[in-house]
């Protein structure tokens, strides 16, 4: 997360974990086992589920992941072309009684919610539908749209040609179990588009998949006429939406900017990591803030699927994008899963680490600029809340810790990878268990902790790396001293300034840490 303006990054505002939903049934259960020797082994045990959609993909298509789950509730949502209104029948597989819109505020907006088998009204307490004994299989409500709008602080810099609205306001609907899917095809008048976190089914007739995932925050959807692009990249089609604004914004340097940080992310291991991510970017030629970055806030938001959302100002120069961290960093941050609240430090971290290793294979950063940052970064976080423990700095918030927890993590990133690199004589490296970590749990629907992301980090290795590192700092108070190992790299400081020692001990890792493996050119 970022927010630029104030003090370089903002706090975790909007970041929370939503999960008393339950729905942690997620695919990969990891396991360890004995052998007779009583070594360990670690076992990954790919559930029924993932396979099941692998197979389906691989043999099927995307079409055919939506024909398999034909037991799937079916929403059918109107738009109306003054977007005034929504109205939504929702068919359900099996009778339902426990209907919610997640946003406590819902309510106000919700219009004639019926019965659509007898027309008999609904009630509403609280954020819930009185449902009669033994649930209802059809819904019919209308939404206030335009209401729910003016209720939405982000169209008030908006042409009124597209509104912003969470799906959490206008969304009525069943909890979602892990194996729940929710089909949803909006009928959308000739001209306009939808913008939703939702895995599309078919981009053409707007009908998208929605599932469980970890709610880390409110995810929003975009009805109207905006401007909307698909961004390919090795492994992804990224969706990019740009809400019209009062003042019109060139829509092509944008995507290209949104493609380049895209690409950024795929120098990591050769291919993006959610193949069907969303990217919002909100341009803002007004803001309340002053920054000379040309981000003021970026953020991930794992809602229904994955949505990093960036606030821009479109009249600082194209060029103060691409070496802007802001969408590097945001992206990046989906070679994770999203980690609960108290890990959030190992989340960051990674994120910190790699937009400055990636923004040096792009060639914009030199390898000393990618360095100079990430000794400021280790020192800032070095000074920051030296009594507590990277767990417990997360765990009170971000005053004051704010540091520790953006470089805590990364400090054990640059461990862990020179280490992996060091000891495979660079055959392997963190980028690397990454790929693999991608291949077996990636894009996952719900929240891990960090104890259970290192585990399976180290069950995708031969030899353990991760946990010894997590367990090593992750209650120590203090920040994870990297000073003897950038030495050891040739990073030497005078001054507060970096130099690089090419005749150091591990000189060649680091310089391979920097170096391009990759070309951007989608499936190389
Ligand atoms: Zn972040």
């Amino acid at each position: 997360m970022r927010f630029s303006g104030l003090s370089g990054t903002h706090p975790a505002r909007g970041i929370l974990n939503d999960n008393a939903r339950g729905t942690t049934i997620v695919g990969n259960v990891y396991e360890r086992q004995q052998n007779e020797n009583g070594h360990e082994l670690r076992t990954i045990i790919i559930s029924r589920f993932r396979v099941f959609f692998v197979v389906v993909a691989l043999t099927e298509g995307l079409t055919a992941t939506a024909a398999v789950a034909n037991d799937a509730h079916t929403y059918r949502v109107d738009v109306d072309p003054e977007l005034h209104r929504l109205d939504v029948h929702a068919t359900f597989r099996t009778p339902v009684s426990d209907i919610s819109a997640r946003s406590r505020s819902a309510a106000q907006f919700l219009k004639d919610a019926r019965r659509c088998d007898d027309g008999a009204p609904i009630r509403v307490r609280g954020h819930r539908l009185i449902t009669p004994p033994g649930g209802i299989t059809c819904l019919r409500y209308s939404v206030d749209l335009q209401g729910a709008a003016r209720a939405e602080r982000r169209n008030h810099g908006l042409h009124a040609s597209n509104v912003i609205v969470s799906p959490t306001v206008w969304m009525w609907r069943p909890r979602l179990g892990g194996y729940d899917e929710i089909h949803v095809r909006f009928d959308v008048p000739e001209g306009m588009r939808v913008s939703v976190p939702w895995e599309p089914v078919s981009a053409d007739d707007h009908t998208y998949t929605l599932r469980a995932s970890p709610q880390s925050g409110n995810a929003v959807a975009i009805f109207g006429r905006f401007e909307s692009s698909v961004v390919t990249v090795a492994g992804a089609a990224l969706r990019v939406d740009v809400p019209r604004t009062r003042e019109p914004v060139a829509l092509a340097p944008t995507v290209e900017w949104v493609r380049e940080a895209a690409r950024n992310i795929t120098l990591a291991y050769g291919r993006f990591p959610n193949p069907a991510a969303r990217v919002i970017v909100f341009p803002m030629a007004t803001s309340p803030w002053t920054s000379s970055s040309p981000v003021y806030f970026g953020r991930v938001i794992r809602d229904g699927g994955e949505t990093v959302e960036l606030l821009i100002d479109p009249r600082k120069p194209q060029e103060a994008f691409y070496t802007d961290w802001t969408a590097t960093h945001e992206l990046s941050h989906m070679m994770l899963p999203y980690l609960r609240r108290e890990q959030r430090w190992l989340s960051e971290g990674f994120a910190q680490y790699y937009q400055n290793v990636l923004l040096a294979r792009a060639g914009r950063y030199s390898q000393r600029d990618a360095w100079q940052k990430l000794y400021d970064g280790f020192e800032r976080g070095r000074a920051s809340a030296p009594t507590l423990s990277p767990n417990q700095a997360t765990g009170r918030g971000e005053r004051n810790t704010r540091m520790k927890i953006y470089w805590s993590g990364a400090a054990l990133a640059l461990m862990a990878d020179v280490e992996l690199r060091r000891r495979s004589n660079g055959a392997e490296s963190l980028d690397d268990a990454l790929s693999r970590f991608q291949t077996c749990c990636l894009p996952s629907q719900r929240a891990w902790s960090g104890k259970e992301l290192v585990t399976a980090f180290d069950a995708l290795l031969d030899e353990p790396v991760f946990e010894g590192l997590y367990r090593q700092y992750a209650d120590t108070a203090g920040f994870p001293d990297v000073r003897p190992l950038l030495l050891r790299l040739g990073v030497t400081v005078v001054n507060g300034e970096v130099k690089l020692e090419n005749d150091a001990e591990l000189a060649e890792i680091r310089a391979a840490l920097t170096a391009r493996r990759y070309t951007d050119e989608p499936g190389k």
